[in-house]
Order: structure tokens, then C-alpha cells, then sequence
């Protein structure tokens, strides 16, 4: 599997979009607060973006904010499109209930790159038992919870400092620091998510 290892400030200013990659400076130092214009251009494009561009870029920003390669992405789409709801809800949804997005949400780390290290390192537990698989679909009333040793981890208090400094934890989530847990109170709604994209052009993309 192909991963990403290039500048990450890089997408963010392909997309003229700030995209959370990079946790805490993403806060406090942001690049693209300073610079203009995309990787290796000097000026904005000019004229008037194609129906597929717009549409392209619109995938293109929800792909990397949740840092998914193209093959499990368009699976994800074409399961939200045989959904029973609107095919965009359900793919917001399904992404946003990712375990490494809940851990990133409820603060515990300041970006998903980090929670899915959190993740995989054997770090969070669901219910008591660890579980390691980033994409694990989390349902409502579950709890998250990070191993104890990690009380003490400088990241994880950073991550905390942080979260209590912006004061975004969503309401869907309740957060215990005295346990480092999190519990999903009930599904998201849309307003709650961390995308602030146009879904149903990513549902027109794919469905070309
Ligand atoms: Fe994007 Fe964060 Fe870099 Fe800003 S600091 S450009 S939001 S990755």
C-alpha cells in the first residue's frame, strides 16, 4: 500500500483548504496562513474549473483529510451508494465513526495521523479489549479508552492541553480524562463532522 510521505502543508495548499494534517501547528503555526497558491504555483489558475474539477478536488480534500488511498475510499463510497439514506450522510457517517477519527475527536490525539498510531500500537481498547484496526467501525454507546501506561505520554498530554484550549470536543462524545476515555454517545450529525465538504459532489464524481 502506497503511503503519502512528502510535505503535508503540500495538500493543504493544493487544495487552498486547511486540512488538519499536521495536529498541534496546524493550530498555532499554520503555513497556509503565510503562503498563497498551490505546490509549484506561482499564481491562482485562471478561468472558470470544469464540472469534473470541482468535482475532483472536492474527493480529492475528503481523501486526504481522512488519509484514505483511492481503493478503500471508492469502496467506501460505493457501499454508502447502496445505502437506504442519502448516499453522502452515510459516507460522512461511516468516516467519521472510524476508530482513528473517534480517538483524533475526543482529543486524544492531536491528528489522525497520530491516533492511527495510537491505534495500531496497541494503544486503544474498546470496551476493555484492545483493538488495532484503524478503520474498526465504532457504534454508538461503545467506549474508547487508551492503555494507562499512556497517562503520562507526552503526546497524549499535548493532545489534551490542546483539546481543552480549543474546547471542540463534539457533543456526540462524552470524554472521562481522569480514565482517558471517550464514549460515543449516539451517532453524529451532520453538523457535528469534521468534513466541512460537499458530499454529494463526491457522490457525482463517482457516479460518472
Ligand atoms: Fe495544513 Fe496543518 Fe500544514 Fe496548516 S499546518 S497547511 S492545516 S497541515
Amino acid at each position: 500500500m502506497s503511503r503519502y510521505t512528502d510535505a503535508v502543508c503540500r495538500l493543504c495548499r493544493r487544495e487552498q483548504q486547511k486540512l488538519f494534517l499536521k495536529g498541534d501547528k496546524c493550530y498555532t503555526k499554520c503555513v497556509l496562513e503565510k503562503r498563497e497558491g498551490g505546490p509549484g504555483v506561482a499564481k491562482p489558475q485562471r478561468g472558470k474549473p470544469s464540472a469534473y474539477s470541482i468535482r475532483l478536488r472536492e474527493k480529492q480534500k475528503l481523501r486526504r483529510m481522512i488519509q484514505m488511498n483511492e481503493r478503500p475510499f471508492e469502496r467506501k463510497v460505493a457501499e454508502a451508494s447502496k445505502a437506504r439514506e442519502a448516499s453522502g450522510d452515510h459516507l460522512l457517517r461511516a468516516l467519521e465513526l472510524r476508530l482513528d477519527n473517534v480517538v483524533r475527536r475526543s482529543g486524544l490525539a492531536t491528528s489522525l495521523k497520530t491516533a492511527r498510531q495510537l491505534v495500531k500500537h496497541g494503544h486503544v481498547k474498546i470496551g476493555g479489549k484492545p483493538v488495532n484496526i484503524p478503520s474498526y467501525a465504532v457504534k454508538a454507546g461503545e467506549v474508547i479508552s487508551l492503555t494507562p501506561k499512556l497517562k503520562e505520554n507526552v503526546g497524549v498530554k499535548l493532545s489534551l492541553d490542546t483539546a481543552k484550549k480549543l474546547n471542540n470536543r463534539p457533543a456526540f462524545i462524552e470524554f472521562n480524562e481522569a480514565e482517558l476515555s471517550a464514549k460515543v454517545l449516539r451517532i453524529p450529525e451532520r453538523a457535528e463532522m469534521s468534513f466541512p465538504i460537499n458530499d454529494q459532489l463526491i457522490i457525482e464524481y463517482y457516479s460518472r
